[in-house]
């Protein structure tokens, strides 16, 4: 479970009570460099290995991520950092701020971590800089368990190891023979690793497990601190990543997988006979709000995730602006699930607020019936065709809109939304297509910020919003659903609607998304339904980390509500599909 820090602040230094340690000492970032990089081959192999993996036990304040990563980016090499992490006591984005603040001497790097900083919930994150040059996989909580995690789904060998848990005295579960046990497990032979402890049994358990230790002086500071490098077998081999990968769609569900692909140095091969953004990415006042459901299931801890890696992953574009979202009641939405919802999250203040009604007219603007209701700051709204152009805007990605020649081994990614392939029949995949319609109408006044309540209605200039959206079981004309627009119950006047967008949602029989390995070398991002803004970011991350060997950011059991062969184990306990009538096929 995850646990607040007790931070005292000493000079501006923080200090943790419960393992009465500090986090670093006074001349900080040369600390790190002294103890934990210099003594290592890093910024040699920085210049000469396309990917460095770097792992830590105890992120604690993040120093040693921030200056690691700025040293990387010193040495102007062309591979990639990834750095990961566990931690139990996880900093707050204020705790990093005041870290960095107080530095002895800047980190500029610290910004990009402040910035993206993730919020305080248990299990993986994943955040990228700089283009994807630097990549953080942090894990909240118990180390043992993300390290066990590790071994069985991250596939590349860590080349550095910074030990860097509290005092062994003061925190012996973070330097238990099984915590160092389960590191070696994903070692390659001459792994290094360095510490700042010096203690003989840590010495001792280390030699045990294959390390040369050599003794790093660190007068007058401390007497001395450990480097050592592994001598064992190599448990794992890196699997060769794939060169070339051909994804089919260019909607958010593949533009961003093409992204995530191109920036870890990958070729992308896409096609979409439409070009970018038009199905239903056509959509270009589109929301990215939390939707949460306040309950301890895997559905709603993949929508928590799913919101805040999309967030951090779409300030990088400016198709995406962040203004705050308010959820207001709806039949949906009732005071009862909005408390329920914030008490899912105890360390949610600066992500999610219950708001009351004085509250609610402060940030909207408006007069709202509602009692309460949940404002997402960090939320906003995507103009999702211009973002799937930006998307595109790489150079590894090229973007066909004939059919390119398809090799037949190289691995593919289906993203095409409500369209079926003949190529890939996926009747087994229970979905449905449901087309939906929002208007640009008139009003007579404007919302400060987008609201969420049965619909949703974003402010684009003075005196018209954009508002919707149908769910159309039944195919609706556009003069119906424009009807049904209006009908809305929302807190201003809706005067006329000027103009309209409508495109197809995929849905799925479940109402989660398809993100997975499809069959062999292919994979699927689909099913996005209602939530694509903000589950086909992560779905790219899932489907990329696979392709390239990394840890999927997002725990094993939310992994597995999305796999695509889920519906066909249903229908084999089930003895058969449960309709097909209306699955795309
Ligand atoms: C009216 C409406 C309002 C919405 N509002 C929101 C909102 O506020 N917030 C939110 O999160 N989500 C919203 N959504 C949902 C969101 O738009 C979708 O979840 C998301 O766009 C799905 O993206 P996709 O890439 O999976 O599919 P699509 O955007 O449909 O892209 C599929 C692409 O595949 C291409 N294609 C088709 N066949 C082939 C083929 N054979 N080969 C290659 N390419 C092919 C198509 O041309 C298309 O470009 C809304 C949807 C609608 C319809």
């Amino acid at each position: 479970m995850l646990e607040e820090p007790k931070i005292s602040w000493i000079n501006g230094q923080p200090f943790s009570d419960k393992y009465q340690d500090i986090y670093f000492s006074s001349d900080a970032a040369s600390e790190v460099e002294r103890v934990f990089i210099n003594p290592t081959t890093f910024d040699d192999l920085s210049r000469t290995k396309p990917q460095i993996t770097t792992l830590e036990l105890g992120f604690g304040a993040g120093l040693n991520f921030c200056v690691t990563a700025q040293r990387f980016l010193d040495q102007k090499a062309n591979g990639r950092l990834h750095f990961i992490s566990f931690e139990k006591h996880p900093f707050s984005k204020k705790d990093y701020a005041k870290t960095f603040a107080n530095l002895d001497r800047a980190i500029p790097f610290s910004s990009n971590l402040i910035d993206q900083a993730p919020a305080l919930l248990p299990g993986w994150h994943r955040r990228s800089f700089v283009g994807g040059k630097i990549s953080l996989s942090i894990f909240y909580g118990e180390a043992i368990e993300g390290l066990r995690d590790i071994t069985n789904r991250h596939k590349i060998p860590i080349d550095f190891c910074f030990l860097d848990g509290f005092n062994p005295a003061h925190n012996p579960d973070l330097w238990s023979d099984e915590i160092l046990l389960e590191i070696t497990k994903n070692l390659r032979t001459d792994s290094q690793l360095t510490t700042y402890t010096a203690a003989g049994k840590i010495k001792r358990e280390l030699k045990k497990l294959g390390f040369e230790i050599t003794k790093v002086d660190q007068r007058p500071i401390k007497r001395e601190s450990i480097f050592g490098v592994y001598k064992g077998p190599t448990f794992k081999q890196a699997p060769p990543s794939p060169r070339e990968v051909h994804i089919l769609g260019a909607g958010i569900a593949g533009a961003t997988v093409a992204r995530q692909l191109a920036e870890a140095a990958v070729d992308v091969q896409l096609w979409d006979p439409n070009g970018p953004g038009f199905g239903a990415s056509r959509i270009s006042a589109s929301l990215l709000h939390g939707r949460l459901l306040g309950d301890q299931t895997a559905d709603a801890d993949f929508r928590v995730n799913a919101f805040h890696y999309s967030n951090n992953f779409l300030k990088a574009y400016s198709s995406f602006k962040q203004c705050g979202v308010l959820q207001i009641n709806g039949s949906n939405m009732s005071t009862d699930k909005m408390l329920r919802i914030k008490k899912a999250y105890p360390y949610s203040d600066d992500w999610l607020q219950l708001l009351d009604r004085k509250e609610i007219e402060e940030v909207s603007g408006v007069k709202v019936k509602s009692k309460n209701a949940l404002w997402f700051p960090d939320g906003g709204t995507v103009d999702l065709p211009r973002l799937c152009q930006e998307l595109l805007n790489h150079p590894n990605i090229h973007l066909n809109l004939r059919q390119p020649e398809l090799d037949s081994r190289a691995v593919k990614v289906i993203a095409t939304g409500a369209h079926s392939l003949s190529e890939y029949p996926r009747n087994h995949l229970e979905t449905y297509r449901i087309e939906g319609q929002i208007d640009f109408v008139k009003t007579k006044v404007t919302p400060f910020s987008p609201i969420v309540g049965d619909g949703y209605l974003v402010p684009v200039e003075n005196n018209l919003c954009a508002i919707g959206a149908t769910y159309e079981y039944q195919e609706l004309s556009p003069n119906v659903a424009t009807k049904q627009n209006l009908l809305r119950n929302f807190p201003i006047q809706l005067l006329s609607s000027i103009r309209y967008e409508r495109g197809a949602r995929c849905v799925s029989s479940d109402r989660v998304p398809v993100i997975g390995e499809f069959s062999n070398n292919c994979w699927i991002s689909n099913a996005h339904g209602s939530l694509g803004t903000s589950s086909a970011p992560l779905a790219a991350s899932i489907i990329s980390s696979n392709l390239l060997g990394w840890i999927p950011p997002i725990n094993r059991d939310v992994e597995k509500i999305l796999v695509p062969h889920r519906f066909k184990e249903r229908q084999n306990r089930r003895g058969e599909l449960k309709s097909t009538k209306s699955f795309i096929k």
